[in-house]
C-alpha cells in the first residue's frame, strides 16, 4: 500500500541516497492556510543598507541607482585582502592541518533599486538584466587569474537566513572549487567513462521523457523537480543548450533561463500564497581557464518548506549522517507546482 510512497532512489549528481517516506506526510493541506500574513513592506527604507542613496557600514554611500547595482561586500567572508598565513603556519598538526589566505571576492547584487519587490514582481526584462549583470561577472572572473570558482547564490527570506528583504544575492569568488561543482564534475566524468554519455544530457532527457516533474519549460530552458530530489520543492533550471557557466551564454539563451527562473518563483509564491522562501544557486564549471564539457550549468532552488508554515528540518539523519529523508514524493510536488492552481490576485503590479 506504500508502493511510490516509500523507497529510495540514487541521486547521480550526489552519488548518495535519498531516501523517501511519503507515506509519514500523506495528510493534505490547503493552500495557504497555514501561511503569516505577509507584512507590509516599503518601497524606500531610509534603515536599508541596499537602498539607494543610504549610507552602508563603513560610511560609502550607496549611488542613487536604478537598476542592478553591484558592490564589493561590506564584511566580506573571503577578500584579496584578507590577512597573509605565513609560509611556516600553513601546515602544522604533522602535515595534516592546512591554513591558507582566505582570499577571494564577495559581492552583493542588489536586483532593483525598490525595497520592497522580489523578482517574482518584476517582469521579465529585469530578470534577464540580473541574469545579465551574473554574465558580466563571470567574464570578468574568468579573466581573474587568482579566482578559480564563482558561486552566485541568493538567500530569499528570513526562514533562508536573510534578515534584509530588499532583493538582492550574493557573489562569493574564490580560489578554490566549492564541493558541488567538484562533486558534480567527478559523478560527470564518472558517468561518462562508464557511458560514453553526458550526465546532466542524460537527466534532462529523463524528465522530458517522464514528463511528471517537469514544472515549466520555454524555448531554451526547462524546470523540473528532479526525480532524485531532496527537498519537497527544489527545482532545476537548465538551459537547453550546454554551458558550463554563463559567460558563453547569449541574450536569447539568458532571456529564456531567466524567464523560466521568474516563472518557478512565481508559481511558489502563488501555491503557497506567501513570498516564497528559497536557496538559489547557479552551479557552474569553475573559471580557472580549463575547459569543463561535461559540465551543464543549472539553477538550483532549495525551498526550507515542505507544507506551508512547515520547515524542512535538517537534522540526525542529514546533517549528523549526511543523507537525506524526503517526507514527500517528487511527482506528488511537481504536480502541485505545475497545476494550475495560481491566485493571481494581490500579486503587486508588475512595474
Ligand atoms: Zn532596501
Amino acid at each position: 500500500m506504500f508502493e511510490g510512497k516509500w523507497e529510495k532512489r540514487w541521486h547521480p549528481l550526489r552519488e548518495e541516497w535519498v531516501v523517501y517516506a511519503a507515506h509519514r506526510n500523506s495528510r493534505p493541506w490547503t493552500t495557504g492556510t497555514h501561511a503569516a500574513a505577509p507584512k507590509e513592506i516599503p518601497a524606500y527604507d531610509p534603515g536599508c543598507y541596499l537602498c539607494p542613496g543610504n549610507a552602508r557600514i563603513h560610511g560609502v554611500r550607496n549611488p542613487d541607482y536604478r537598476d542592478v547595482y553591484i558592490f564589493d561586500n561590506d564584511h566580506p567572508v573571503v577578500g584579496m585582502h584578507a590577512p597573509d598565513v605565513p609560509e611556516e603556519g600553513r601546515l602544522t598538526g604533522h602535515g595534516l592541518y592546512r591554513r591558507e589566505k582566505a582570499a577571494g571576492i564577495a559581492r552583493v547584487v542588489c536586483y532593483d533599486p525598490r525595497h520592497h519587490v522580489t523578482l517574482a514582481d518584476v517582469p521579465a526584462a529585469q530578470v534577464a538584466r540580473v541574469f545579465g549583470a551574473w554574465r558580466d561577472q563571470m567574464r570578468e572572473f574568468l579573466a581573474q587569474p587568482a579566482i578559480r570558482y564563482a558561486l552566485i547564490f541568493e538567500n530569499k527570506g528570513a526562514l533562508s537566513g536573510v534578515s534584509n528583504p530588499h532583493p538582492h544575492c550574493q557573489i562569493y569568488a574564490t580560489d578554490f572549487v566549492f564541493r558541488h561543482a567538484e562533486g558534480h564534475l567527478a559523478a560527470a566524468r564518472r558517468y561518462r567513462e562508464a557511458t560514453g554519455g553526458n550526465l546532466f544530457g542524460q537527466i534532462i532527457r529523463n524528465e522530458l521523457e517522464d514528463g511528471r516533474r517537469i514544472v515549466a519549460e520555454n524555448g531554451g530552458a526547462v524546470a523540473f523537480i528532479p526525480f532524485f530530489a531532496r527537498y519537497a520543492y527544489e527545482v532545476m533550471i537548465f538551459p537547453r543548450n550546454r554551458h558550463a557557466t554563463l559567460a558563453t551564454m547569449n541574450d536569447a539563451e539568458l532571456h529564456d533561463l531567466a524567464a523560466l527562473f521568474r516563472e518557478v518563483i512565481r508559481r511558489y509564491d502563488a501555491l503557497f500564497g506567501i513570498s516564497f522562501p528559497y536557496v538559489m544557486t547557479v552551479q557552474q564549471a569553475p573559471v580557472d581557464g580549463a575547459d569543463y564539457p561535461d559540465y551543464h550549468l543549472h539553477l538550483s532552488l532549495l525551498p526550507p518548506l515542505r507544507q506551508p508554515g512547515l520547515i524542512k528540518y535538517l537534522a540526525g539523519p542529514e546533517i549528523g549522517g549526511g543523507n537525506f529523508m524526503a517526507d514527500t514524493m517528487p511527482e506528488d510536488k511537481a504536480a502541485e507546482l505545475k497545476g494550475d492552481r495560481r491566485r493571481e490576485e494581490g500579486r503587486p503590479e508588475e512595474a
